[in-house]
């Protein structure tokens, strides 16, 4: 039985682990390093907990294979989980998983059609043809390198041409989508569709998505004053906490922070109340909110004695500036329209605020529009899977689900009842073998 897992994060890895030990041939397609968000978690903040504990973050076959001799109820921070378990679990699951380097690109049926069976049969009888694209410094790059006299007898044209990247395929019996949800950013408008103008402009501008904003952070700190954070989910936070000692660092910075809610943060912080990220989160708010009440009253009485100075020092004098919190939340909002500066580089974003959302302060609509010059897009992600749309019933699944009606497909992610957690991903892996199972019972 070959068993194709697509995208190598802490679930695909699980995911071929599991299907290895049970007998299957399995293949896990890595785009990059091994590791998925957990990694690009642990490379931001090694040291905060993890939500859950060891015994439901880790799977027993990887506990067991590793002989992990650990507390299963004790909490581990990102840096342990990585240390203890992940990287050797890697260093296990590669003698005897094939690791394949590449970008999946899409998955479909070796010949049926999206509504075709096949008489008699299910349509299981079809293989899965994953397609994926390899990156040719990896591939025939390399081989230039190794072989040189082979390779200098091609010519400068051929050689061009391998420089491009190329696509190859496989196939397979059964295939899990593990790619990982925060592949599937929502676009920053509302409805989960396009704000205007967001299409065109987010490629030549600085508005990274879902995980880009994490492989983004360095460019983008580094190059922008005023950074645009929109949502208020897990991503934002983690990105928040961070930013804290971007804006500490100069106090001409700021973040403005776009939500859907009356209370920004409302739904994270009462799922998470006892995470260290919830925590912090909730605290950087309250410095925020605490430093412009402290400017505010000094304003208030440098204002007063401004007004009180003599008619011929006043007129001298600058009149106070009204502070302005490094920290914007801009509540019960969305963002509909994003538009280029003319005169500099940089984005004009523009939101739109109604009145009828519960916590909302105001009960009129209104507009504002501010400039920025980079935005952090955390606004959720899809459902289903993209690169499955050629499939039966996947393209419009939830974000929960696990099965569809393409017999062999699966998807594996973290999703269960509005939270994404590792845990919730191993829970998912024995439901996946058991429809597997399901195929080999009697009739
Ligand atoms: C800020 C933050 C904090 C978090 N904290 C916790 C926590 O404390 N505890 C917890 O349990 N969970 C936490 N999570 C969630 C956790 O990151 C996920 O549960 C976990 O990463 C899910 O793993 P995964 O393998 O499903 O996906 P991912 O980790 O996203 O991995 C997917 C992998 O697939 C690869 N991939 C994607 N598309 C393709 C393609 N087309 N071809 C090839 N490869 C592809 C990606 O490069 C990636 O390596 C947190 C998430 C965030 C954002």
């Amino acid at each position: 039985m070959k068993i194709a897992i697509l995208g190598s994060g802490p679930l695909g890895l699980e995911a071929a682990l599991h299907f290895d030990q049970l007998g299957a041939h399995v293949s896990l397609f890595s785009r990059g390093e091994l590791g998925g968000m957990a990694k690009r978690v642990n490379a931001f903040a090694s040291e905060s907990s993890l939500e859950e504990c060891w015994g439901e973050i880790t799977s027993k076959h990887g506990r067991e294979s590793l002989g992990l001799n650990i507390e299963l109820s004790d909490i581990p921070s990102n840096e342990e989980y990585f240390e203890k378990y992940f990287r050797p679990l890697v260093e296990k699951g590669s003698q005897s998983i094939i690791v394949k380097p590449g970008n999946v690109e899409r998955v479909h049926k070796r010949f049926l059609s999206l509504n075709e069976e096949v008489p008699g049969k299910s349509r299981l009888h079809d293989l899965f043809r994953v397609v994926y694209s390899t990156d040719p410094e990896h591939s025939i790059l390399n081989q230039v390198e190794s072989n040189p006299e082979v390779f200098e007898k091609l010519g400068e044209d051929v050689l061009n041409s391998l420089n491009e990247s190329v696509e190859s395929f496989e196939d397979f019996d059964l295939v899990i989508d593990a790619s990982g949800i925060h592949s599937k950013a929502n676009p920053i408008g509302p409805s989960q569709s396009f704000a205007l103008n967001e299409e065109k402009l987010a490629a030549e501008t600085k508005t990274f998505y879902g995980r880009e904003c994490l492989e983004n952070y360095k460019d983008a700190t580094a190059s922008s004053k005023h950074i645009v954070i929109v949502g208020d989910g897990h991503l934002a936070a983690l990105l928040l906490c961070e930013l804290d000692m971007w804006l500490e660092e100069d106090r001409e910075r700021m973040v403005s922070l776009v939500t859907t809610q009356g209370q920004p943060f409302r739904d994270f912080l009462a799922e998470q109340e006892n995470s260290t990220l919830a925590l912090m989160t909730y605290e950087n708010i309250q410095k925020y909110f605490e430093k412009l009440q402290i400017a505010r009253r000094k304003f208030e009485e440098d204002l007063f004695k401004w007004r009180d100075l003599e008619p011929h020092i006043k007129a001298k004098t600058p009149a106070p500036q009204e502070p302005k919190s490094q920290l914007n939340l801009i509540t019960a909002s969305n963002v509909t329209s994003i538009d280029r500066l003319l005169d500099r580089e940089g984005i004009f974003v523009t939101c739109e605020t109604t009145g009828f959302r519960s916590g909302a302060i105001e009960s009129e609509e209104q507009i504002s529009t501010f400039a920025c010059d980079s935005i952090f897009v955390c606004t959720g992600h899809k459902g289903g899977s993209s690169l499955a749309t050629g499939l039966q019933g996947v393209a419009g699944a939830s974000a929960e689900d696990y099965s569809h009606k393409e017999p062999g497909f699966y998807t594996l992610n973290g999703c269960l009842g509005g939270k994404n957690s590792l845990a919730n991903g191993i829970k998912k892996i024995s439901l996946i073998e058991r429809e597997i199972m399901n195929f080999f019972s009697r009739a």
